[in-house]
C-alpha cells in the first residue's frame, strides 16, 4: 500500500502549529511552530501558515509532491464548504479566505474545520476513539468545547456549532459566561474557572502556594501549578479543583443521558496533569447519569495531547463530517 501524507495545521490565537502526517498510520514526521499575533493583516497570517507548511515538510524527510493534501484547523467559526474563516476573536481576523488561496499556491486539496472538531478527528483516527463510532471528546482548557462523533462522522448540526457543551447551562441565574449568559457549565468547570475561585479565595484572606502562579491580568493558572498545589495539600486549590470537577461530571451527566455515547473522551491540560479532577468529574458522571446509558458507557483520556489538532487537521480531506 502506497504511503499517503498531508499536512496538519493547528491555528490558534497565541501559535500556529504544523506537521507533516503519514495519513495511513497517524505517524507525524516532522512539525514546526510559529507565534501569531493578534490583529495580523490577513495576507501576515497566510504568509504564516505558508512558513509552517514548508518548514514541516522539509523537516518531514518527505518531499513536497508526496504531499497530498493540506487540512487547518482553526479556532473560531468557519465555513467548511468555503474554506473561510468566518469568525476568529482570538486570531483577530474574520472573513479570511484560507482554503483557496493555499490549494492555488499548493496545488493540492485544502479543508477546515474548527480547533475541536480536528482534535476530536485526531483522536478518531489516531486516539482515544478509535474503534469507536458514537463518542463526544470534550476538551477542557480556558473554556470547554466537545466535538460529536455521530456513526464515525463528526456531527456538525444545523448551522456548524454544535458541540458548544460549555455553554449548556447549569444554573438558570449563576455566574455570568464569556458568551454573555448566566450559569453555564465552562463558567463552573474550566480552568478559567478554577483561576477565578482561587483569586477570590485570596482576596478573602485564605493561604495558597499558587499566588505567584496566577497571571493576574489573563486571570489564568497554568496546569501544571494547579498539580503541584494538590500534591502539597493547598487547601484553597483543592477545593476549587473539586469543585469545578463536580461541575464538569454534572454537565458530562446530561450528555451522557441526552446522546448515549459509547465513550467520553476528555482532553486538555486540566485533565492531563490533574488527576483529582478527571476522577472527580468521572465519578460525578457516573454518579448521576442515568443507569442503562451510564453502564454501557466508558470514559478516557484524550492521547495525542497537543498534536490532537495536527493530526485532525491532516485528516480532514480523507472523511468529512455530516
Ligand atoms: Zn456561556
Amino acid at each position: 500500500m502506497a504511503e499517503s501524507y498531508a499536512v496538519g495545521i493547528d491555528l490558534g490565537g497565541t501559535k500556529v502549529l504544523a506537521g507533516v502526517i503519514n495519513t495511513k498510520t497517524g505517524e507525524l514526521l516532522g512539525t514546526s511552530k510559529k507565534k501569531t499575533k493578534q490583529a495580523s493583516e490577513q495576507h501576515q497570517i497566510l504568509k504564516r501558515l505558508s512558513g509552517v507548511i514548508e518548514e514541516s515538510i522539509e523537516l518531514s524527510g518527505i518531499e513536497p509532491e508526496q504531499v497530498k493534501a493540506i487540512g487547518v484547523g482553526v479556532a473560531g467559526m468557519v465555513d467548511r464548504e468555503r474554506g473561510i474563516l468566518l469568525s476568529g476573536v482570538n486570531i483577530g481576523a474574520n472573513n479570511l479566505k484560507i482554503a483557496e488561496p493555499l490549494s492555488a499556491h499548493y496545488g493540492v486539496p485544502v479543508k477546515i474545520g474548527n480547533d475541536v472538531e480536528v482534535a476530536t478527528l485526531g483522536e478518531m483516527h489516531f486516539g482515544a476513539g478509535k474503534k469507536c463510532d458514537n463518542f463526544v471528546c470534550v476538551f477542557v482548557g480556558t473554556g470547554i468545547g466537545s466535538g460529536i462523533v455521530n456513526r464515525g462522522k463528526i456531527y456538525h448540526g444545523a448551522s456548524g456549532t454544535a458541540g458548544e457543551i460549555g455553554h449548556t447551562v447549569l444554573y438558570p441565574d449563576g455566574r455570568p459566561c464569556n458568551c454573555g449568559g448566566l450559569g453555564c457549565l465552562e463558567a463552573y468547570a474550566s480552568r478559567l474557572a478554577i483561576a477565578k475561585q482561587v483569586m477570590a479565595g485570596i482576596t478573602r484572606g485564605h493561604a495558597t502556594s499558587v499566588v505567584a502562579d496566577i497571571d493576574e491580568n489573563k486571570g489564568l493558572i497554568r496546569s501544571r501549578a494547579i498539580s503541584q498545589a494538590l500534591e502539597q495539600g493547598d487547601k484553597l486549590v483543592t477545593r476549587a479543583v473539586e469543585e469545578a470537577a463536580k461541575h464538569l461530571g454534572t454537565g458530562l451527566a446530561s450528555v451522557v443521558n441526552f446522546y448515549n455515547p459509547e465513550r467520553i473522551i476528555l482532553g486538555g491540560g486540566l485533565v492531563e496533569e490533574v488527576e483529582l479532577y478527571f476522577d472527580i468529574a468521572v465519578n460525578e458522571l457516573m454518579h448521576r447519569a442515568l443507569p442503562i446509558p451510564s453502564r454501557s458507557l466508558t470514559v478516557k483520556k484524550a492521547k495525542l495531547g497537543d498534536y490532537a489538532g495536527i493530526i485532525g487537521a491532516a485528516m480532514l480531506t480523507e472523511r468529512n463530517g455530516v
